[in-house]
């Protein structure tokens, strides 16, 4: 299937009434006093829009009655889909399942908390009619947050454009308009780690950016403790940098310069001076400081080892429990990147 070209909205128009225009994309977990909220502001924002919308909700395993309220609200309005997943898989995923549900010519990813003003879809429309492939929501000021978490934020950006092979724009989240082409790359990547922001910013294309005000949470807290998001900053250096990797050969070099002019001093001293055999403390100091060296360069490789290992047992990427409101019902092994049914014997 060829796809209509983004920049001639009129071939679009003639695209079969059953695929959207603009598809929202809201990944919910545990946010039950939410869900009526979030869709009471939300439904009116896109009725005044003047074009067909679609809303996929994907329930990342909660815990809470989200699934019920969801599919409720699918019952009184069939433009709302619900994606069921099977258990929890965390936002990233949550999105890639949403992201590979929705059928519309633009897709706007949006937290169920209300922090992204649904407001702003008004001015993500005007961009892409404008031509823009991508239009970005950024944030003026991080509302909620404490200065441990704001620092950390910026440690994490300093660091990433080190040593990344892509720039994170500044204050730029999931909120965006995507138009549906960029979409289609994002689907196609097969990679297990999905570090959202990395692969946004990876794909690149003709890009707009709107300053927005960023609201509170809703209702209910935010679920990101401090060793989640350790981990989700460690996954995204990993999945988008071989830095960590490629530095210990620089680090070994320099070390062994080190050592060939420490041996040749030693030498020189021994041939002079005679044997000398106190020595511990620079002894016991060089094996401490090489064993640490080679344990950090071990945990580094098994960390990317890990990655590629997750990579070529090709799991799919989520498991879908069930959906309402997807006509025809997607075809499960189509929304996964990647299903292995071939055994080798
Ligand atoms: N979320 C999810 N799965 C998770 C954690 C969060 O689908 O494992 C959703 C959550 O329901 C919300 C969005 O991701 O819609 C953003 O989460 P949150 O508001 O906790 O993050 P923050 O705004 O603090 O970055
Ligand atoms: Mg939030």
């Amino acid at each position: 299937m060829t796809l209509p070209d983004a920049s001639s909205p009129a071939l679009r128009a003639s695209a079969p009434a059953a695929r959207p225009r603009l598809s929202v994309v809201v990944p919910f977990y545990n946010e039950g006093p939410n869900v009526e909220a979030l869709f009471a502001r939300l439904v009116p924002v896109l009725d005044t829009l003047g074009l067909t919308w679609e809303i996929v909700c994907v329930n990342d395993g909660s815990r809470d009655d989200t699934v019920d309220r969801l599919v409720a609200a699918h019952g009184r309005e069939p433009r709302i889909k619900v994606v069921d997943l099977s258990r929890n898989f965390g936002k990233e995923l949550a999105l890639t399942a949403g992201l590979a549900h929705a059928r519309g010519d633009a897709v706007v990813p949006m937290d169920a908390d209300l922090q992204h003003p649904p407001e702003m879809l008004a001015q993500f429309i005007a961009k892409w009619r404008e031509g823009f492939d991508v239009v970005v929501a950024v944030r003026k000021a991080r509302v909620g947050q404490n200065f441990k978490q704001r620092a950390f934020a910026k440690m994490f950006y300093w660091v990433f454009d080190h040593l990344s092979e892509v720039k994170l724009p500044r204050e730029v989240g999931d909120f965006r308009l995507m138009d549906r082409k960029v979409v289609d790359v994002i689907n196609r990547m097969p990679e297990r780690t999905r570090f959202m922001k990395g692969i946004f910013a990876w794909v690149g294309f003709k890009t707009a950016s709107i300053p927005y005000e960023q609201g509170e949470r809703a209702a209910g807290d935010t679920k990101w403790g401090f060793v989640k998001l350790l981990r989700f900053a460690i996954d995204g250096l990993t999945a988008f940098s071989t830095f960590p990797l490629r530095v210990w050969s620089l680090v070994g070099m320099a070390v062994s310069g080190f050592a060939f002019v420490y041996i040749v001093l030693r030498l020189l001293r021994t041939l002079f001076f005679g044997v000398d055999v106190p020595g511990y403390e620079s002894l016991i100091v060089s094996v401490l400081f090489m064993g640490g060296l080679q344990l950090i360069t071990l945990g580094i490789i098994g960390d990317y080892l890990g990655r590629v290992f997750a990579e070529v047992k090709g799991r799919p990427l989520f498991i879908v429990r069930e959906t309402h409101g997807f006509d025809p019902p997607p075809n499960p092994a189509a929304v996964t990147t990647k299903v292995v049914v071939e055994e080798t014997v």
